[in-house]
């Protein structure tokens, strides 16, 4: 059988980049707590018969949340061989409550002593051998980012997981009054249950954490002996089992931190507290934000990226594909339908999807530097404070933030909240984050109807924070979510210029997943698009406006028509876009063939307008303009579309039920069909309601100056919005009186 290692520790100590380092598997590494919430399991580079756990990062053993039931049933039940605890040295004092209670487990355990690097730099002196005289087991100081010290770590946990050489750690001792109550409850465990667990078990009977206690199976009867002695301890001490416990392990952590850790400048502030001053300052850090998220969407979408975008959609798949097929299929010949599938099926579908892969990848490295440098823990803390206001709790916003990258993620790692009405808010509202499925749509309306204007990518950001704000503060009103939040602690680490092999590998993963997911689902999404727009219901090839897709996304796109993109196009883009989001860029692709012959373009392009846009411009120019190379096949799209209606397409998408992926953690995470229904419900109709009341005061307020039953519609949404967010009493509040 193979050994066990598992690695625990707080959140954020640096387990995963350990775990990566001896393993040389690259999980993601988050710079901030909350980002493993499952344990990973990887073997050991140098002996690849010991197999080792990455376990969710906690605070205690103490199961308050859900990962920290994952990591404790792990550690008491399945019984590793060793235990590898990282503790950060940087904040020494705190991680030791979790490191006394690891040592009660009766497990060989090693001690790595991560961050060594930022003790150096602030030339704090630590005396390992100080800490592992006093905790009884190796303590070892490392930088996991750097790679030292980690030779050694790995031969001593194996020492340690054979059991050679180490002797078991020695639990901490607390003040003789508890250690009296401890021995006379140890007392009644003797002989009924292994030795090496007879501290933990009495230690939690002490505490009367019954939960703990349940799988030393004991009998009734020691149990109600345990239950009487706890109780008569507790009013000897006159204090609960656990508050006496707690209390224990912080003295203790405190004096041994006072006796082995030199600290330098005391007091004095570090380059990283001085950044904080600025960065996390009451009245900058909001407008600081802004500005860095504004920066890095711009950049990505409208700059840097959108040349390698514009290089991969208008030669490699406007011209060198196509150019390429065309001169195979001189040769090969193959069957005119079969032509279509792949040239205005598969390679445009697809290959229009791949064609934002250099924004992605850009706007991928900002955000993994951004977080890993450490900024985006700041940004946690500060929209803590700015969602305390509101009622809501900063823990949300970590959720909110993997979400950026994938809403499947995302919607997992709201498990590290603890109070369920919260998670569920959360669960609800994190896809609302543009993820970075959406970034080709978003993409696509900037350059194409906006011209890579500034504001747009942005704005796409800022919608989706603003969007949970609102749904936040109203749905806390509801009988469904209320509770005061849940409180939020977050360690800022330290500031660290970002390792260039860690954001190049987050940026690679992620594009890789970007192409695996184009050449498989997109592809067969397109397929299925190119299809259901080539046939009709008799499997007759018949012209798109025949076709199957085209009947019926017809019926259903009056519904979209408040809402400025009721055209069937947009209906069909937005239903495949349940599959990947991505899949709505790729059906506009499929379905905007650029005519072969250029004369029966007008008509296309005016099937799908908008009655105003066909007002607007007059039809002919469509038919001139048809490029020969095809660099501009998005021109069909932008005629379609006036820029509001584009813009509100734009939101309703960002914001409508995500796609399938991540229905189903959402569901996973409600574990009730009755909530993954309201939540997607809820999702669909705020996305709704925001595209039409954009829309209809849009035009209200523009040049068109509209004004219909939509507006009062869109006035009607928005008064009971206000009266939600400013007028309606908390649930909690109407039921006190
Ligand atoms: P986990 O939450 O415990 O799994 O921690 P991660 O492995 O995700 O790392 C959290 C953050 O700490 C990341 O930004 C890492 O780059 C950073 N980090 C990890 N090890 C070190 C180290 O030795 N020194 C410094 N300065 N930073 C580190
Ligand atoms: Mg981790």
């Amino acid at each position: 059988m193979s050994l066990k290692i598992a690695l625990a520790g707080n959140p954020n100590t640096g387990k995963t980049t350990l775990f990566n380092a001896l393993t040389g598997s690259s999980q993601h590494v988050g710079n901030w707590p909350g980002v493993t919430v499952e344990k990973k399991e990887g073997l050991l580079r140098a002996d690849k018969s010991v197999v080792v756990e990455d376990l969710p990062g906690i605070y205690s053993l103490s199961p308050y949340t859900l990962d920290e039931v994952v990591a404790r049933n792990y550690l008491t039940k399945e019984r590793p061989d060793a235990i590898l605890n990282i503790v950060d040295a940087s904040n020494l004092e705190r991680n030791l409550y979790l490191t006394t209670q690891l040592l009660e487990l009766g497990i060989p355990m090693v001690i790595a002593l991560n961050m060594r690097d930022v003790l150096q730099s602030r030339r704090d002196r630590l005396d390992a051998g100080c800490l592992a005289e006093s905790l009884g087991c190796p303590c070892i100081p490392i930088s996991a980012l750097r790679g030292d010290g980690i030779p050694a770590v790995v031969q001593t946990v194996l020492d340690a997981a054979h059991g050679k050489g180490t002797r078991m750690p020695h639990p901490i001792a607390f003040d003789a009054p508890v250690e009296r109550e401890l021995a006379s409850v140890a007392v009644i465990l003797k002989g009924k249950i292994a030795p090496e667990l007879e501290r933990w078990a009495s230690i939690k009977a002490f505490e009367q954490d019954w939960e703990a206690l349940a799988e030393f199976k004991l009998g009734k009867e020691d149990m109600a002996k345990l239950k009487a002695v706890a109780e008569e301890a507790e009013k000897r001490l006159d204090d609960t089992g656990s508050v006496a416990i707690t209390c224990g392990r912080y003295a203790f952590s405190e004096r041994l931190v006072g006796r082995c850790l030199a600290i330098k400048a005391a007091g004095a502030l570090t380059a990283s507290d001085r950044i904080d001053r600025v960065v996390t300052n009451r009245w900058l850090a909001l407008p600081i934000f802004v500005a860095v998220m504004g920066l890095v969407y711009y950049i990505a979408i409208s700059t840097v990226g959108t040349m390698g975008t514009d290089w991969v959609n208008d030669v490699l798949f406007g011209e060198i594909v196509p150019r390429w097929l065309d001169t195979m299929q001189e040769r090969l010949r193959l069957s005119a339908w079969l032509f279509s599938l792949v040239k205005d099926g598969i390679v445009a579908g697809v290959g229009s999807v791949l064609g934002f892969l250099p924004q992605m990848l850009v706007l991928f490295a900002l955000l993994a530097i951004l977080e890993d440098c450490g900024y985006m823990a700041r940004i946690a803390f500060i929209m803590d404070r700015l969602f305390r206001r509101f009622g809501l709790s900063g823990k949300s916003f970590i959720p909110f933030m993997v979400g950026t990258g994938c809403g499947v993620p995302g919607v997992m790692s709201s498990r590290s909240i603890e109070n369920i009405n919260d998670r569920r808010l959360t669960v609800m509202t994190t896809t609302f984050m543009p993820c970075s499925a959406k970034l080709p749509i978003i993409a696509l309306i900037c350059g194409a109807v906006f011209d890579g204007s500034f504001w747009v990518a942005p704005a796409a950001y800022f919608i989706g924070i603003a969007s949970i704000i609102v749904s936040g503060v109203m749905l806390k009103k509801t009988r469904l979510f209320a509770g005061d939040p849940s409180p939020f602690v977050i360690e800022l680490p330290a500031y660290h210029w970002p390792g260039v092999m860690g954001v190049l590998r987050t940026v690679f993963e992620r594009g890789m997943a970007f192409v695996k997911k184009a050449g498989s689902i997109i592809l067969l999404a397109t397929v299925l698009v190119w299809f259901l727009s080539s046939y009709d219901f008799r499997m007759r090839q018949v012209d798109e406006k025949e076709s199957m897709l085209c009947t019926v996304s017809s019926v259903i796109a009056p519904v979209f028509a408040p809402t400025g993109f009721g055209d069937w196009r947009a209906t069909a883009a937005t239903i495949t876009g349940l599959i990947a989001k991505e899949n709505l860029v790729g059906t506009y692709r499929v379905l905007y063939q650029p005519p072969e012959d250029g004369t029966d373009g007008g008509q296309a392009n005016e099937a799908g307008r908008t009655e105003e846009t066909a007002a607007l411009q007059p039809a002919e120019s469509a038919v001139e303009e048809e490029p020969e190379d095809g660099s501009d096949y998005w021109e069909d799209f932008r005629r379609s579309y006036t820029p509001l209606a584009a813009f509100c397409l734009l939101i309703f998408n960002l914001l409508c039920a995500p796609c399938f992926a991540a229905i189903g953690a959402i569901h996973r995470e409600m574990s009730s069909p009755r909530m993954t229904l309201f939540a997607v419900s809820y999702q669909c109709v705020f996305a709704y309601a925001v595209s039409m009341v954009v829309y209809q005061f849009g035009r209200l307020f523009g040049a068109e100056r509209h004004f219909g039953f939509g507006t009062i519609a869109a006035a009607g949404l928005v008064v009971c919005a206000f009266y939600m967010l400013f007028f309606k009493k908390t649930f909690k509040a109407e039921e006190d009186r």
